[in-house]
């Protein structure tokens, strides 16, 4: 079965994002970008599937800059086996992201597409299940356990208090969630391998996609400043303190 996997190229998770001064959007000028964590989870995820003998082929998709370049090579060090780059420098909005997963999924007719469940940068979360609707594929989004039996994929879902498990009939999407898997580190001999693994480099023309905005952002604003805390003596003080404030009666 071939494993297709969606990664973007996002703010890594360890920087504090700056807004823009024109409060337009997030300042990514000198900023260190990294593969989306859900996406990182993803790619391991394909990976020990091929491990267990249920993958045979694993291909990375990104759609995004030149620089999204780098995210490919880290899944091919990883372990994926080729990457296909969509092009875009300009941002692309979840739909149209979806539109072209799409247009990659009919052309390369994956038994399974993996995907993050939500990239961290815009927190859209849409993208997985906008890519089943297009395709008519059944999904199980926010995976913690992925088991394949035959034709059939066994997904492990977080959902309010518990967990539930689908069973979906390939071909099949897969988000995934945080409890997943741990991803693997790259080796250095596999960072050199990854460079000369195939990586093909597309346009959304090549796919008949219009990428064209739908959405306009209006402001990006900080969240509020939290108020300096106080230090209190005893727990008298604070209880005192708190039925002051209402917090309890
Ligand atoms: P989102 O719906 O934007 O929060 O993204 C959900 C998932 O869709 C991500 O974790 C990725 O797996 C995939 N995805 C979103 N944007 C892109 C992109 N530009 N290129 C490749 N995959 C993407």
């Amino acid at each position: 079965m071939k494993v297709l996997v969606a990664v973007k190229r996002v703010i890594d998770y360890n920087v504090k994002p700056r807004i823009k001064m024109d409060g337009s959007g997030v300042d990514l000028a000198n900023v260190k970008m990294s593969m989306n964590p859900f996406d990182e989870i993803a790619v391991e995820e394909a990976i020990r599937l091929r491990e267990k003998g249920a993958a045979t082929e694993i291909v990375a998709v990104s759609v995004g800059p030149a620089k999204a370049q780098e995210t490919l090579r880290t899944a091919l060090a990883m372990g994926a086996d080729r990457a296909i780059h969509v092009v875009c420098e300009e941002s692309v909005e979840p739909l149209a992201v979806a539109k072209l997963l799409k247009a990659i999924a009919e052309e390369e007719q994956p038994g399974l597409f993996i995907l993050g469940k939500q990239a961290i940068d815009d927190d859209s979360n849409q993208v997985g299940q906008m890519l089943g609707a297009l395709l008519g594929w059944p999904q199980g989004t926010f995976a913690s356990k992925v088991e394949i039996a035959g034709d059939t994929v066994n997904v492990t879902r977080e959902v309010d208090g518990g967990l539930e498990t689908v069973a979906l009939t390939g071909p099949a999407i897969v988000t995934t969630d945080l409890r997943l898997n741990e991803p693997r580190y790259a080796s250095l001999p596999n960072i050199m391998k990854a460079k000369s693994k195939p990586m093909a480099q597309k346009t959304a023309a090549d796919y008949g996609v219009d990428i064209s905005p739908r959405i306009e952002t209006l402001r990006v604003v900080e969240p509020a400043k939290r108020s300096a805390g106080i230090k209190v003596g005893s727990v008298d003080e604070l209880v005192a303190k708190l039925k002051s404030m209402g917090v309890v009666a």
